[in-house]
């Protein structure tokens, strides 16, 4: 291979992967004094009330994939106080915020804005006032969050050497709103792109995450299992669909016990079973769903078709026919949440820099899953959690408890962090944006 096909390759492969420059003006000790004095911004009572007010409000409207009509208008008369353009709508209710010189690098900072289902169970004076929804997730801290960045970052506009796009995108929940917000061409031009998710285990002033694969990719399935339905003391004249739905089950069991690798961690579950409603009567058909997981593309197609094939032939086995269904027109396959490994560096430089490395945590993959990953997917993406428990008080409920709550005094940190993040890898990141583009095609 000769020079120019070398210099050709590197440059193929900065297209992928962000490269960091030194940074001619500043050193690391001032690069630190970034970090630090976002934080300390971002803690100044003012601000730090602002974002509470901000996070109780959408508490107290909470609003599911796609709905969020409220919430987006909230953000946008708030980037309109503050003078910052945006787009809107993107997914239907996102909205993509621009701080900085409005030309390249652009690097992306998210938020998700979504509430859940199911009803708040914490009595205090900001409570859910939708019955039946709730912000169990903490993605009205996100948003608080993410408008605290922007505050910090509009305040230092100056200082950003390209520009910092805010995302805030519907529909985490298993509504695919990243996907979406992708589809309608929100990454065009992004160099990278951070998310973050409150964290109740995690002491506050702490951070955790990885290199590389995070958090799993999952699938839902559903299948509805027919027989012949009849009197229960006469079960030869039937095809019980419930002893067929029975043996599906367990046999799922057996994909990851059996079939997959003991060193790649996979999940099968069976969480919903519906069918029959009396004593005596055998029913038509039962439906049984549920969810799984994988850390790779591979791991999940093969589960996928596995849990098919097996759902029918079981089926057949006791004389019964099954459909199944993966939902995959809603979208919801989730891929695996991967965090590039040049971004982790940064990150824990970064973080590092603001919260002390012994509060940088490490990690082990988790089997939940983000669509933040559709993004990551994409481009060089990283996501982290921010640590909200406080020791001396109570300890907090996990996402999706009726009982959620979050610890306030995380936002200024989640803040700080995003617009540092963002902040410095402008500085010190010299994206794909800022080739020598005639050059490379020219190589080419
Ligand atoms: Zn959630
Ligand atoms: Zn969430």
């Amino acid at each position: 291979m000769g020079f120019c096909k070398w210099v050709s390759l590197i440059f193929i492969l900065n297209l992928f992967w962000p490269i960091p420059i030194s940074s001619k003006s500043l050193s690391p000790n001032e690069l630190a004094e970034i970090s630090i004095n976002f934080l300390n911004y971002a803690k100044e009572p003012e601000l730090a009330k602002w974002m509470v007010d901000i996070r109780r409000k959408i508490h107290e409207n909470p609003e599911l994939g796609f709905e969020e009509f409220e919430t987006s208008k909230l953000i946008r008369a708030e980037l309109d106080k503050m003078g910052i353009p945006y787009k809107h709508p993107i997914a239907v209710t996102g909205v993509i915020g621009y701080i900085g010189t409005g030309e390249p690098p652009f690097v992306a900072i998210r938020a998700d804005m979504d509430a859940l289902p199911m009803q708040e169970s914490v009595e205090w004076d900001h409570k859910s006032k939708i019955p039946g929804k709730m912000h169990a997730c903490g993605h009205d801290a996100h948003v608080a969050m993410l408008l605290g960045a922007a505050k910090i970052l509009q305040d230092h506009r100056e200082e950003l050497k390209g520009t910092v796009v805010l995302f805030f995108q519907p529909a985490e929940e298993g509504g695919g709103g990243a996907k979406k917000m992708i589809e309608a061409g929100a990454l065009q031009n992004i160099d990278a792109i951070f998310g973050l998710h409150v964290s109740s285990g995690a002491p506050i002033g702490t951070v955790a995450s990885r290199p590389g694969a995070l958090l799993a990719g999952s699938g839902f399935f559903e299948a509805v299992i027919s027989g012949k339905g009849g009197h229960a003391a006469i079960p030869q004249h039937t095809i019980d669909p419930i002893l067929a739905a029975s043996n599906v089950i367990v046999s799922l069991q057996h994909l990851v016990s059996r079939e997959a690798d003991p060193l790649d961690s996979q999940v099968v579950t069976v969480a919903k079973f519906q069918g029959g409603g009396a004593f005596n009567v055998i029913p038509d058909s039962v439906t049984i769903g549920g969810t799984f997981r994988a850390f790779s593309r591979k791991s999940f197609m093969q589960l996928k078709h596995r849990i098919e094939e097996v759902i029918r032939a079981q089926a057949a086995v006791q004389r019964c026919n099954a459909t199944v269904d993966f939902f995959a027109d809603n979208k919801i396959f989730f891929p695996v949440t991967v965090n590039n490994e040049v971004l982790h560096e940064h990150f824990v430089n970064v973080a590092g820099d603001m919260l002390g490395i012994k509060n940088i945590k490490h990690m082990e993959p988790l089997m939940g899953s983000e669509d933040f990953s559709f993004f990551s997917e994409a481009i060089p993406g990283y996501f982290f959690f921010l640590g909200m428990q406080n020791e001396t008080r109570a300890k907090l409920e996990n996402g999706h408890s009726p009982y959620f709550t979050i610890n306030e005094d995380a936002l200024p940190y989640g803040a700080a962090l995003h617009a540092s993040l963002a902040t410095r890898y402008l500085l010190e990141y010299q994206p794909k944006s800022h080739l020598p583009k005639g050059k490379l095609h020219d190589e080419l």
